[in-house]
């Protein structure tokens, strides 16, 4: 029987709680909506469409369309949500107060507002994808959540990897290998880059998940240049049972 209060002694070094494994099983089951689908495939250009086309028909290499793709994406179509926005009029931080959702559906929703005038910034964080790409703004999370969904959206595989610090990404499935795809990052960094975390962020990884729609897969060992420091700490620890997480996944 599924507990979720297990989760709270796991092992794991991290708060892997119910409503993260929720979340993430919820985006997958996203990208296997068809409906929903066709109308994320809408928000694509058609010339980009296009050259996915001719890649799936064998003519062009997918990295092209790929690359249109990422570009588009961070450079015309999604915005950044600054985590300190600023009141422009008077040149102000803006104070912050943040309320907890009570589903995956909205995980919470951000005030921002400017101590001087009434200016004020309203975020909700959506996990729901239509709302994202309605409101076409935000961080890691709604830009790889919305990004998962384009993917799949042009019949690309696609899951979604947390490094439990505070970033996620993608992972495309091409030509039978799981590709790194950061939506948030300029290209070619965005593209095929797993090191760029640990190399330039500084990125102490411990667990690295990629969750899909059927589990969650441990991808530390692709991110990490130190992964025998990583597997040393993880045998000191005691618990980490990543099968029994990997269980209550399932059971959602
Ligand atoms: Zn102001």
């Amino acid at each position: 029987m599924l507990n979720f209060f297990d989760l709270a002694n796991n092992g794991l070094p991290y708060p892997l709680t119910k409503d993260i494994l929720i979340l993430y099983k919820q985006v997958s089951k996203q990208y296997l909506d068809k409906s929903l689908l066709e109308s994320i495939r809408t928000l694509v250009p058609v010339k980009i469409k296009n050259e996915f086309v001719k890649a799936v028909g064998g003519n062009v290499n997918l990295m092209i369309p790929l690359t249109l793709l990422l570009k588009w994406f961070k450079q015309d179509f999604m915005k950044w949500m600054d985590k300190n926005p600023i009141c422009l009029s008077c040149n102000l931080s803006l104070n912050h107060r943040y309320v907890k959702g009570n589903s995956w559906i909205v995980r919470g929703v951000e005030y921002h507002k400017c101590p001087k005038c009434s200016f004020t910034v309203v975020f909700p964080r959506y996990g729901e994808i239509e709302n994202i790409a309605f409101n076409r703004i935000g961080r890691c999370t709604e830009w790889s959540f919305l990004f998962g969904a384009i993917l799949s959206s042009l019949s690309i595989q696609t899951r979604i990897v947390h490094d439990f610090l505070d970033h996620c990404w993608n992972e495309a499935l091409i030509e039978g290998k799981w590709i790194h795809m950061d939506s948030t990052l300029e290209y070619p960094i965005s593209i095929n880059n797993p090191h760029y975390y640990e190399k330039n962020w500084n990125k102490k990884y411990q667990y690295v998940l990629a969750f899909s729609n059927t589990g969650i897969t441990d991808v530390t060992k692709k991110y990490s240049f130190d992964w025998k420091t990583i597997l040393e700490q993880r045998k000191k620890r005691k618990n980490s049972d990543m099968s029994r997480i990997n269980d209550c996944y399932q059971k959602i």
